[in-house]
C-alpha cells in the first residue's frame, strides 16, 4: 500500500502518522521527491482501513498494491484447493463435478426420480433448495426441514452427495448430513452467517451476490476462510445488468479471471444465469470451455408444473444431452 502526501506537510504530521502506521505492525519507507512525500506500506496490509487513512488532512490519496484478501489469495497459495466432498468426491484441482437437481425440493418422489436420472447421466452431486429465498413472501418457501430429510433419503439412495442452502445460522443443526452447504447470492454478504460457517469443517458452496464484484466475492469467501474452512467452492451464477431479455448476465469471464486471483475452485451455475433452459446448455458449455471446475445445474422431472424456476429448469432428456456435449468438450477445456 503507497501513501501519497498533500505538498509540504509538516514534520510533526509525518511523525505522528508514521508511528500510528508502526503501531500496526507495519514497516514504513518514506520517499520524500522535490514536490511529494510518499510512504510506502511493507507487511500485511489487509487489515488496514485504506478509508480511514484517507480522511488524514496530510493525505492525498492511497492506493492498494496488494489485495485485500490474503487466504484466498493464489499468490500465497498457488496450489489449487480440492474440495473433499465425501470420499470418491472432489472437486477442483482437475476434479470436474456437476451438482444437478430441482431448485426446489418438493416431494420424496420428485427428488428420487431426479436423483437417479442424472446420476445415471453423470452428475456426481444433488441438489434441491428446502429453504427458499423467494422475492415473494407470498410464493413457495420451500419445505424445510422435511426437504432436507426428504434430501436425506434421497442421499441413502442413490448415494450421492446433496447440497442445499442455508438461509439464517440457527438452522446450521439441520444442515448436518447436508455434504454442501450453499450460501446463496441474497446472503454473500451476509458476514455473521459467513462468519458462523468459516467455523465449521462443511464445505461451502458461495453464490456471486447479483449485483456483487469479483473482489467482494473473495472478500466473502475470506471470511470463511478467515474462520478456519477453507473447503470453499466458488460459484458464478450470473449478475444483474441493464439487460432484461436474460434473468441475469452469466459472467463467464469470472471463470479464468476468480481462477488466476484465488485457489479455491469454481463452478458455473446457468440456470439462474440465464433463467431460460434453453440458454443452459450453450452457457454450460461456455461455461466448461472457459476452465470451470464444475457446473450447477437446475433439473424437473416436470418443469412445467415445478413450484419454483421451472423456466430454467432441465427436462431430465435435456440434463442427458446436455451432459454428453460437456464430456465432449471437457477435454478441450481451458487450462491455466
Ligand atoms: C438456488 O441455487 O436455488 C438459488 C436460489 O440460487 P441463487 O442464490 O444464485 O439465486
Ligand atoms: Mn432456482
Amino acid at each position: 500500500m503507497v501513501i501519497i502526501l498533500r505538498d509540504n506537510p509538516a514534520q510533526k504530521q509525518i511523525d505522528t502518522l508514521v508511528s500510528w502506521l508502526k503501531e500496526k505492525n507495519l514497516d514504513v519507507h518514506i520517499v520524500k521527491g522535490a514536490g511529494q512525500t510518499i510512504i510506502g506500506l511493507i507487511g500485511d496490509t489487509s487489515k488496514v482501513d485504506m478509508d480511514s487513512i484517507k480522511t488524514m488532512d496530510i493525505v492525498e490519496d492511497v492506493k492498494r498494491i496488494q489485495e485485500p484478501y490474503k487466504n484466498v489469495n493464489r499468490k500465497f497459495h498457488p496450489d489449487d484447493t480440492i474440495v473433499a466432498v465425501v470420499p470418491g468426491v472432489k472437486i477442483g484441482g482437475g476434479n470436474f463435478q456437476v451438482m444437478a437437481g430441482p431448485c426446489s425440493v418438493e416431494s420424496l418422489d420428485q427428488v428420487l426420480e431426479i436423483a437417479r436420472s442424472v446420476k445415471a447421466s453423470g452428475a456426481g452431486i444433488l441438489r434441491g433448495g428446502a429453504f427458499k429465498p423467494r422475492t415473494s413472501p407470498y410464493a413457495f418457501q420451500g419445505l424445510g426441514a422435511k426437504g432436507l430429510d426428504i434430501l436425506k433419503a434421497a442421499k441413502k439412495e442413490t448415494g450421492m452427495p446433496v447440497v442445499s442452502e442455508i438461509m439464517d445460522i440457527s438452522k446450521l443443526s439441520l444442515f448436518e448430513d447436508v455434504d454442501i452447504i450453499q450460501v446463496g447470492a441474497r446472503n454473500m454478504q451476509n458476514y455473521e452467517l459467513l462468519k458462523e460457517l468459516g467455523r465449521t469443517h462443511k464445505p461451502i458452496l458461495l453464490k456471486r451476490g447479483l449485483s456483487s464484484t469479483i473482489q467482494e466475492l473473495l472478500m466473502s469467501a475470506e471470511y470463511i476462510m478467515a474462520g478456519g474452512n477453507s473447503q470453499i467452492i466458488l460459484c458464478e451464477r450470473g449478475i444483474r445488468t441493464f439487460e432484461t431479455a436474460t434473468r441475469n448476465t452469466l459472467d463467464i469471464s469470472a471463470v479464468p479471471l476468480l481462477k488466476e486471483l484465488t485457489h479455491l475452485p469454481v463452478i458455473v451455475d446457468p440456470s439462474h444465469g440465464t433463467g431460460n433452459a434453453r440458454l443452459v446448455k450453450p452457457m454450460a458449455m461456455a461455461a466448461v470451455a472457459a476452465g470451470a471446475d464444475g457446473l450447477m445445474i437446475e433439473v424437473h422431472n416436470d418443469p412445467v408444473h415445478a413450484l419454483c424456476d421451472g423456466a430454467q429448469s432441465l427436462t431430465l432428456e435435456a440434463f442427458g444431452s446436455l451432459m454428453e456435449s460437456i464430456a465432449k468438450i471437457l477435454p478441450f477445456a481451458y487450462k491455466r
